[in-house]
């Protein structure tokens, strides 16, 4: 337990997700996610005043495929707003999982402050039987709480393991440990209530990044086109007419077709290769088209989102966006 001296603040920021979901008694799946606000979350963690003085903020109560960049852009003012507050130590955004991994990313790309800022979660609802949302909000908190997490950029605590929000992903739709990072694996553990780190983000994140927003900005809109055999064309140059960006989910390395190669050689507007498998990288010697930017090892879901601030700020030559995605 923390002496008086030591104790600070910890704002637990609610957006939704299956951690708020209810349902029927004992059972995993039917219910409805984002249901229970803040404060019952809270209510339902044993112990968790003991480890900081909580503070709570409902931003919004959704199923995670209903955030928006708004809400992206709401979290990361509000966080920016409230470190600055010296008693505060750090942030909990509680998530659903679907989407978790794009908000980590985002918030890691835009938040100004080297204060920790926590993503969790549940992939059982409050009302299952072993409903893992408490278990991962208290270690979220300590994980917040504690000085060592400092420095590390946006983070996902989930089922006591660590994870860079630049790595992790949802890799399962049922298992409780469904939250991963695949090859990268986690940069920390936690037991009880300390975070053990074994490894450290090697790539720039948020007080080191380019990119800034605030409330009333605009996303650019960048579209992603997950190809397999047989795809059609027609969708790619009527998505580069209708977007101002295009992320290619390839096969393999970023790989795609002979007829998706001519025409993808032919758009004008930014074009990211990222690749539909899980693990891997694809390599700027290694893309197909010239015109095209490889998207290192980032999935298709956060190439678009580095692609979206990048058009924002108007960061698109080629050269430019090479940069961009060798550095975040
Ligand atoms: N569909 C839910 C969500 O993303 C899944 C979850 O939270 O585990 O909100």
């Amino acid at each position: 337990m923390k002496s008086d001296r030591d104790r600070r603040t910890v704002v637990i920021i609610a957006t939704g997700g299956t951690i708020a979901g209810t349902g029927r008694k004992g059972r995993e799946t039917g219910y409805t996610s984002g249901t229970l606000d803040v404060s019952e979350l809270i209510d339902a963690v044993p112990g968790i005043g003991e480890i900081a003085d909580i503070r709570a903020i409902q931003i919004c109560n959704v199923n995670s495929d209903d955030i928006t960049s708004k809400i992206w852009i709401e979290l990361t003012d509000t966080v920016n707003r409230l470190s600055r507050d010296e008693a505060v130590a750090g942030f909990v955004i509680t998530h659903g999982t679907d989407t978790m991994e794009e908000t980590a990313y985002f918030l890691n790309m835009t938040v100004k402050t080297d204060k920790p800022v926590v993503l969790t979660g549940s992939m059982r609802p409050s009302t299952s039987i072993s409903a893992d949302g408490p278990m991962n909000l208290y270690q979220s908190v300590c994980v917040a709480a504690a000085k060592e997490s400092r420095g590390k950029g946006v983070l996902v605590v989930f089922s006591n393991r660590i994870f860079s929000a630049r790595s992790v992903k949802k890799m399962s739709t049922y298992n409780v440990m469904a939250i991963s990072a695949g090859e990268a694996g986690c940069i920390g553990v936690i037991r009880d209530d300390e975070a053990i780190f074994h490894d450290v983000p090697t790539k720039s994140h948020t007080v080191n990044t380019e990119f800034n927003v605030r409330n009333g900005d605009i996303l650019p809109r960048v579209q992603i086109l997950y190809f397999a055999v047989d795809s059609d064309t027609g969708i790619l140059e009527y998505a580069a007419s209708r977007f101002d960006g295009l992320v290619i989910a390839g096969a393999g390395a970023g790989e795609f077709s002979r007829e998706y190669k001519d025409i993808i050689s032919t758009l004008r507007s930014p074009v990211v290769v990222s690749s539909r498998v899980n693990d891997g990288i694809i390599t700027q010697d290694a893309v197909l088209c010239e015109n095209t930017i490889a998207a290192n090892d980032l999935s298709p879901q956060k190439a678009a989102i580095l692609l979206r601030l990048a058009i924002m700020d108007r960061l698109t030559s080629k050269d430019e966006l090479i940069r961009i995605f060798g550095s975040y």
